[in-house]
């Protein structure tokens, strides 16, 4: 079949699919305190359901599939979703968690067929990790970043949201880390899809910043790398780990956007910031055949817009925060 292509010449190959909107993390830029109100067990899509669109989807062209939410280690068996898909074939399987329960589960992760793991850690002092995400579970990560490591997840890349006056002090801290373990540290920008909308634009700290704080003390190089939205850098003095950058406020990557999403209730999304989805998982319960799933994707993308508007007048926050989406 021919790739998901969009009216600006774009190819979509890139997904994320969440499996659940619930996590056992409270990150302040997330999900409130008291967490959200989580879908009943019905609306979210079985591991057959999830099996199926990415078999769909691979027809497509998806080459990458990465399994996120809320936090995809609390959806139990998970790793047998990641077998189920691995049998299937798919070409680049990956993760997105918070970590806390990767010390229990990388190895059943990577004996069911995963490759490669992203374990989101906002700050290395304990009591700043414990203030972000409202969980006092550092310890607990790095105890899970270990076991990944035992369990041959690699490369292992870790996801640092920087907000300005909270943790920018410790960018060179991170790339340290990087640097003593070989991972790769990957700094976000802060998005306005926190579901406390308590997003300000002064809170983002702009890429360039992290990367000049960070190059003063540790020279960088980039490295080459195909389209992805991180913009990724090597250590000058060939050290081992990388860091990366994803500026996604301060220069939106969208005119080379190959990502699409679908929620863990089975919506697709063609953006992050979609205000539009379309509703898979009711054609999958309603007797649809792959031909009919195939063709109301191919018209979704076929309409994804060019891009998101943050920070200008006219942006307009999707209804759904980052956790229900799938980040
Ligand atoms: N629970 C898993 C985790 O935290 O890694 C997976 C889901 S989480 C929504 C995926 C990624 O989105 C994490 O790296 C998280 O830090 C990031 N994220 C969440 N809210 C964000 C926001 N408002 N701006 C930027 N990144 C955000
Ligand atoms: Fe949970 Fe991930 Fe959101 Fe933190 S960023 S609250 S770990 S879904």
């Amino acid at each position: 079949m021919k790739p998901l292509l969009d009216t600006f010449g774009r190819v979509a190959d890139d997904m994320r699919i969440s499996v659940t909107d619930r996590c056992n993390f409270r990150c302040t830029y997330c999900m409130p305190e008291e967490g959200l109100r989580w879908l009943p067990r019905a609306e979210l899509l079985t591991f057959e359901e999830i099996a199926r669109l990415a078999g769909i989807f691979m027809s497509l062209g998806v080459k990458t599939i990465r399994l996120t939410g809320g936090e995809p280690l609390v959806r139990r068996d998970v790793e047998q979703l990641v077998a189920m898909l691995g049998a299937q074939g798919v070409p680049d399987l990956s993760m997105t968690t918070n970590g806390f329960h990767l010390a229990a589960k990388a190895q059943a992760l990577a004996d069911a067929g995963l490759r490669r793991i992203n374990v989101s850690v906002d700050s290395l002092l304990r009591h700043r990790f414990a203030e972000m995400t409202r969980r006092d579970a550092l310890g607990k990560v790095i105890e899970g970043l270990r076991a990944a490591e035992e369990a041959g997840l690699a490369p292992i890349k870790l996801n640092c949201v920087v907000i300005r006056g909270t943790n920018d002090d410790e960018v060179c801290d991170f790339a340290r880390f990087a640097r003593d373990t070989g991972y790769q540290v990957r700094f976000i920008e802060y998005m306005p899809l926190d579901a406390d909308e308590t997003w300000e634009m002064k809170r983002v700290m702009p890429s360039d910043d992290v990367l000049a704080a960070i190059g003063a003390v540790y020279p960088l190089e980039p490295v080459d790398h195909g389209p992805e939205p991180a913009t990724v850098y090597r250590f000058a003095d060939g050290a081992p780990g990388g860091v990366g950058v994803i500026p996604s406020v301060t220069q939106p990557f969208c005119s080379n956007c190959n990502r699409i999403r679908v929620t863990s209730d089975g919506q697709f999304r063609t953006c992050l910031f979609a205000l539009e989805e379309t509703d898979l998982r009711s054609l999958l319960r309603g007797g649809a055949t792959n031909e009919d799933i195939a063709a109301e994707i191919r018209g979704a993308v076929d309409r994804k817009w060019a891009g998101h508007s943050i920070g200008a007048p006219d942006f307009v926050r999707p209804s759904r925060s980052m956790s229900m989406i799938g980040g």
